[in-house]
């Protein structure tokens, strides 16, 4: 009967939920409350570029204003998220405020700036992900030849024929495609054969160790090689050191993001660092030669 379901049910979500902790139940329970009181902010990171050292672009990256716990980052809640239908909504939520924000940077002096957006699978795989991307992006009046998607190769993988199309329309539409987090996943070199994307984001894990792991530079030089080759950019991740820096540029990684130039910046922050750097150089001057 429906009063025995229900029964069943409750007792599964009770025995489901005593296995959680606390804080992570009670996250679970606050973030649809959150979408709707708009608790989520966005924070914007630099990309530059090495050839001269200027700032092109940010990425948007999510950030959670908890009313108890405070400022949260995605690693604390996005899995969470992303578990449910909720990510939908939230992910077009940064789509459209990220994008508005940009375009008033791009109307204040800005014009190039590019904006990076991380999409997360349930997004990618809806379907009405292209129809989505449209209307948001006709609300906003953002310029779609300076967005760029940030997908992951293990997202793209779970099927690849349909990856394949989802990608050649979002090109088709203008906007760009990264990887993200390459050097992570499966990084099947077939995959990208067959995928036409723009940009490798080389992970952090990767350029952490290359002062100390002689492997590790093998592989992010081998990774910047094969990039260019098949005509694609290449960003490394999480450049916190000098150090890291005279590598990457020595072997002519194209662009860099991370702490060493700056860390996440909120929106009002962000617009004070672009009034004051937008035409500066960013890069520490190292010597490689
Ligand atoms: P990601 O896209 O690979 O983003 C890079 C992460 O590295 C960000 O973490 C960023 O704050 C951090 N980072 C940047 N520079 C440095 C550095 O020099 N050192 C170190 N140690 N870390 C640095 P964050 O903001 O915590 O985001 C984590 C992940 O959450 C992102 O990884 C992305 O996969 C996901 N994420 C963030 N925002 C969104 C979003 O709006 N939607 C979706 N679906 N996922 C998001
Ligand atoms: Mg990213
Ligand atoms: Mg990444
Ligand atoms: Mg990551």
């Amino acid at each position: 009967s429906a009063k025995e379901k229900g029964k069943n049910m409750y007792e599964f979500y009770h025995n489901y939920l005593k296995e959680k902790n606390p804080k992570q139940l009670s996250l679970e329970a606050d973030v649809r409350k959150a979408v709707k009181e708009k608790q989520f902010e966005i924070f914007y990171q630099p990309q530059i570029g090495y050839a001269n050292g200027k700032m092109f672009g940010v990425e948007a990256l999510l950030r959670w204003n908890h009313p108890k716990e405070g400022l949260i980052k995605p690693e604390d809640f996005i899995a969470i998220v992303e578990d449910s239908e909720l990510i939908i909504e939230l992910g077009e939520w940064v789509l459209s405020e990220s994008s508005k924000q940009v375009k008033s940077w791009q109307e204040q002096g800005c014009e190039n700036l590019y904006l990076s957006v991380n999409v997360s699978i349930k997004q990618f795989f809806h379907h009405n992900f292209i129809g989505k991307i449209k209307e948001i992006f006709e609300e906003t009046g953002y310029n779609l030849e300076r967005l760029d998607l940030e997908i992951t190769e293990s997202l793209a993988i779970k099927d690849v024929e349909y990856a394949k199309d989802i990608f050649d329309k979002l090109r088709h539409l203008g906007i760009s495609i990264s990887m993200d987090d390459f050097g992570t996943g499966y990084s099947s070199l077939n995959h990208l054969k067959n995928f036409s994307i723009d940009r490798l984001k080389i992970d952090g894990s990767l350029v952490r160790d290359i002062e100390h792991d002689e492997k590790a530079r093998t592989i992010i030089d081998t990774i910047i090689v094969m990039a260019r080759n098949l005509k694609l950019l290449s960003l490394a991740e999480q450049v916190e050191t000098v150090e890291q820096e005279a590598y990457l540029k020595s072997i002519g990684c194209n662009e860099v993001q991370g702490y060493l130039y700056s860390e996440p910046l909120t929106g009002d922050d962000m617009g004070e660092f672009l009034a004051n750097n937008y035409n500066a150089s960013l890069l520490n001057r190292v010597d490689v030669s």
